[in-house]
């Protein structure tokens, strides 16, 4: 679905990402884990065009989407990242409107959708995440976790074939971030293609069918997680065991 080769970027001067490769199967749930600056949060952006690659190739789907740091027209650069839905650590929902505008805006202003449908399928969307009875809320009156449920409903709400997810729980307690992972964890069940960066070792462990160990801007580790998880082979991956768990 998706294929990574070689791709590099840097912000002013210093190499972010050196070389990562790697790629992603229908179905795939990929954890991607790592220390901080790792550079796993800039790889996602650049899978989703929020930053441009300095070298190295993306395919999705069968699309071209960068070749050896050379990208096709920014309208077929959009027409492939419309494929990708993306979840922050830190929400991004718009705080002037509604959950129910949330979720239909995109839709109704970019895809000229009519508003019936919409509302439709954010109901039916919001029903999977569990908060139907919040659709005419406003998101300050939401907890966290509610905030990020709706993130997550308004991704879904553009149909996409693969879910992005920085660090999604990492914003919450506890309890919360078990409502969101809860969420996600359907998601994995229903085949949802996704790629997660987290720091949630028993998510990337139980959910995850493949691990991405990131460290200097390359993925040092990877493979499935009874693999990574029970004889980590990387020095480095062993040292960041030490320390989270
Ligand atoms: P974390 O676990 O803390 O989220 P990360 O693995 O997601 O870390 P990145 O956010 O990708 O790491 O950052 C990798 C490196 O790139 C860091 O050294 C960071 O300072 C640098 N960096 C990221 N974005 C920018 C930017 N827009 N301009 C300059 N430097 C940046
Ligand atoms: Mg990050």
């Amino acid at each position: 679905l998706i294929e990574v080769s070689g791709l590099k970027k840097g912000f002013s001067g210093q190499d972010v990402l050196t070389d990562v490769s790697f790629t992603v199967k229908r179905g795939d749930v990929i954890a991607v884990i790592g220390p901080s600056g790792a550079g796993k949060s800039t790889m996602l952006r650049c899978l989703i065009d929020l930053e441009k690659v300095d070298g190295g190739s993306i395919v999705v789907e069968g699309e071209p989407f960068v070749t050896d740091g050379v990208y096709p027209p920014a309208a077929k650069v959009r027409a492939i990242t419309a494929k990708m839905g993306m979840v922050f650590q830190s929400f991004n929902l718009f705080p002037h409107l509604s959950v129910r505008k949330n979720l239909t805006m995109p839709l109704v202003k970019t895809q000229g959708v009519a508003r019936e449908e919409a509302d439709a399928r954010a109901m039916s969307i919001l029903g999977k995440v569990g908060l139907q009875d919040k659709v005419d809320a406003m998101p300050s009156t939401l907890s966290g976790g509610q905030k990020q449920r709706v993130a997550i409903a308004r991704a879904l709400m553009l149909n996409p074939d693969i879910m992005l997810f920085d660090e999604p729980t990492s914003a919450l307690d506890p309890q919360l971030t078990a409502e969101v992972l809860g969420v996600m964890r359907k998601l994995a069940e229903e085949g949802m293609t996704m790629v997660v960066v987290t720091h949630e070792m028993s998510f990337a462990r139980d959910v995850a069918n493949k691990i991405l160990f990131m460290c200097d801007g390359e993925i040092v580790e990877s493979g499935p997680p009874e693999e990574v998880f029970g004889n980590p082979k990387d020095r480095r991956m062993a040292e960041f065991f030490g320390n989270v768990s």
